[in-house]
C-alpha cells in the first residue's frame, strides 16, 4: 500500500488535501469505516467530494470498495479527518472543503 493511501495524487489533483493521516488514524479509520450491507467497505473517495475516478464494477475489481453513500447518525472524529482529506462527506448539506 502507498503512503497516500488508496487516493493516489494525480497531477494537479485536488485531494488528498491538508496534512497527512498516520498510518494508525488511517487504520482506526478503516475499522470505523461505513460499511454496504455484505458488510463491504465503501468507497471513501465516491462518498466525498474527491469523488471516484473508477466505475462501481473497476472498484469494486480494484479496491474491493462498494459505490454507496453511508447512512451515517453520527462520524467518529478519525473518520471525518479522513474523509476531511477527501473533501469531506458529500451530503445535502455540505459544500467541498
Ligand atoms: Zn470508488
Amino acid at each position: 500500500m502507498n503512503e497516500e493511501h488508496e487516493v493516489p495524487r494525480v497531477g494537479g489533483a485536488v485531494y488528498p488535501a491538508g496534512p497527512q493521516v498516520t498510518r494508525r488514524e488511517f487504520e482506526d479509520a478503516k475499522k470505523l469505516a461505513p460499511v454496504d450491507s455484505k458488510g463491504q467497505l465503501l468507497c471513501w473517495d465516491f462518498m466525498c467530494y474527491a469523488g471516484c475516478r473508477l466505475s462501481p464494477p473497476e472498484c469494486a475489481q480494484r479496491n474491493q470498495r462498494v459505490h454507496e453513500m453511508p447512512n451515517l447518525k453520527s462520524i467518529p472524529p478519525v473518520l471525518k479527518l479522513v474523509f476531511n482529506r477527501l473533501g469531506g462527506l458529500r451530503t445535502k448539506n455540505s459544500r467541498p472543503l
